[in-house]
């Protein structure tokens, strides 16, 4: 196997180890806010940090940002680790940064002791106004320079709730002035009298992202903090206030940035995806329409192709959009391998083959001709079929390789039949196509007939065995590659309207006992799996993608 080249977040770890780092010091977090289901953009940051784990075979703590009640819920923590769980990895320690809330308070009291922090008493509207702008230095606060034993006195009285949800924050006191916005003062408290999903009404304030992150890492023994780029200007602060908590001795962690991942035709935004699961756009976080990696899960997505394409795609240092075909290329490169080929039809259209006698046999198929120990089956066949609607036109030209009248075809794994005539209704549809077969034909037989070339080979199912099935086909959610792209409109506005469509299919009788989540390849149609909501009585299927990339752009 080619040994594939560093990527920078790796030259960045080999660069430390050649310095004062030791292999035995490196630990890394995958650190998701539980205010929503894991997507895509996700599954990078975990597929990063875990593989630098198994790289380094270093610890990866997977650590709950929960430092915000109003948006955070115990479902999600749930959801979030059975997501890491399903892609193949393993935390070393499972943390929230609401363990540290006690440690996080005292620090903050230190900081208010030597100087570092005070309580704010203005409103959120006058802090914004003094930030300035990049060019245009900002407002100290009439508050900066308030007693310590004033603050600490107000920083108590806000963590008992004895003060006003928004009358007071706690704020760094850093430079008003610097070049860096987000080191103007940045909030490190505020009141919150919200119970917390795990902390319950213990706590009246709740920390800020960048007091609690770099904290939570300092804790932890992090030794690499990777965030998406956003956070770059964050990491003087991240530095900032490590460097105020720390002596000499103590293990410093580093945050490094990488590029947010974008996937076509899709959003992945917490925020965002939570909107359309409550206007109802999809049924659930994990609506097979949803990039989310519950809903990837449910439309019949395996870890090992999300995996290949967080792999393939790599990180970068700049943000680009992902064309979700690279993700569906993925996901048929693996279902190929392990998707036991079955027939099913989904619009039926009836076959009668008048020269074959009443009855049924049992013929022959391959389980997975990639898959040399998949095996064989039994398919019944019979006189009445169904096929495909499209599969059959009265007269076509020769590009047309499938079934017209006094043409013939091949019936997979069955014989080779040709079009005799049609019966239609009143409005000129067509009710049944009639046709003959050839008994020497028998695929698999070897006699002379069997070999014989014929111009295409169609899928069937045999009428009385064949089982109803309800058919769900996705599409793109949304009708244009970047739907939160243009500042001006709104995401909701793009929506496809026809993301999916609910249909009834006739597949074959083998499939009587699916379970959920198995996966199939319904020939020449494309890969299906069982949905969760499927039962005996009424068998429900999810496409998953089909067999070829057929998106028109
Ligand atoms: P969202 O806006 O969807 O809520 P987030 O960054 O706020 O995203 P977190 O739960 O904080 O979500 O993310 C956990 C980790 O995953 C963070 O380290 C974050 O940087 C990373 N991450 C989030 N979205 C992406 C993405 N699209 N591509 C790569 N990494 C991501
Ligand atoms: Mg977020
Ligand atoms: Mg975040």
């Amino acid at each position: 196997e080619v040994k594939k080249s560093l990527n920078f977040i790796e030259q960045i770890i080999e660069e430390d180890l050649k310095g004062s780092y030791t292999e035995q010091e490196l630990k890394f977090r995958f650190p998701p806010e539980p205010n929503g289901y894991l997507h895509i953009g996700h599954a990078s940051s975990i597929c990063l940090n875990f593989g630098l784990g198994e790289r380094y075979n270093a610890p990866v703590n997977l650590r709950f940002d929960d430092t915000n009640p109003i948006k955070e819920e115990q479902e999600y923590v749930d959801a979030i680790k059975e997501d890491v769980v399903w892609l193949g990895f393993k935390w070393d320690k499972e943390c929230y940064a609401s363990d540290y809330f006690q440690q996080l308070y005292d620090w903050a009291v230190e900081l208010i002791k030597s100087g570092n922090a005070y309580v704010d008493s203005q409103s959120s509207a006058e802090i914004a106004e003094q930030k300035g702008t990049p060019t245009v230095p900002g407002t100290e606060s009439p508050y900066r320079n308030r007693s310590v034993s004033e603050n600490v006195e107000l920083f108590e009285k806000m963590k008992n709730g004895e003060t006003p949800e928004g009358a007071h924050v706690l704020r760094a006191k850093i430079d008003m002035t610097s070049s860096n916005m987000i080191m103007r003062d940045p909030v490190m408290y505020r009141s919150l009298h919200k119970k917390h999903h795990r902390t319950g009404d213990d706590w009246k304030i709740y920390p800020m992202y960048d007091w609690a992150h770099g904290e939570s890492d300092f804790i932890e023994s992090v030794s690499h903090s990777f965030c998406t780029l956003e956070f770059l200007p964050h990491r003087e602060l991240y530095n900032w206030f490590i460097s105020k908590i720390s002596n000499n001795e103590d293990f410093i962690p580093k945050q490094r940035e990488f590029a947010r991942r974008n996937l076509s035709h899709t959003i992945v935004s917490k925020r965002k995806l939570l909107q359309l699961v409550e206007k109802k756009v999809v049924n659930s976080w994990d609506d097979p329409r949803m990039p989310t990696i519950s809903g990837f899960r449910r439309r019949g997505y395996t870890p090992t192709s999300i995996r290949k394409f967080a792999d393939t795609i790599g990180i970068a240092k700049r943000e680009n959009i992902i064309d979700v075909s690279l993700l569906e290329f993925c996901i048929r490169e693996d279902l190929n391998k392990i998707a036991p080929r079955v027939m099913g039809v989904l619009d039926p259209v009836k076959l009668v083959i008048t020269n074959y006698e009443d009855g049924e046999e049992w013929l022959d198929t391959e389980n997975n001709p990639e898959d040399e120990n998949a095996g064989t089956r039994k398919i019944p066949f019979s006189k009445e079929l169904y096929i495909e609607r499209e599969d059959f036109k009265e007269e076509a030209n020769r590009k047309f390789f499938r079934l017209t009248l006094g043409k013939e075809v091949r019936l997979k794994s069955a014989y080779i039949i040709k079009g005799e005539s049609v019966v239609k209704d009143d409005a000129g549809n067509i009710l049944e196509i009639h046709c003959t077969y050839d008994p020497k034909s028998k695929s698999g037989s070897g006699t002379e007939e069997s070999l014989r070339k014929v111009k295409g080979t169609l899928h069937w199912v045999s009428i009385p065995h064949a089982i109803k099935a309800e058919i769900r086909l996705y599409d793109r959610l949304f009708t244009v590659a970047a739907p939160d792209a243009d500042k001006e409109k709104d995401f909701m506005d793009f929506i496809n309207p026809d993301s999916l469509q609910v249909i009834t299919g006739y597949v074959e009788p083998s499939l009587k006992d699916a379970r959920v989540a198995d996966k199939f390849q319904f020939q020449r149609i494309g890969y299906f799996c069982i949905d969760k909501e499927s039962t005996k009585e009424n068998l429900i299927f999810n496409r998953t993608v089909t067999l070829r990339d057929s998106w028109e752009k």
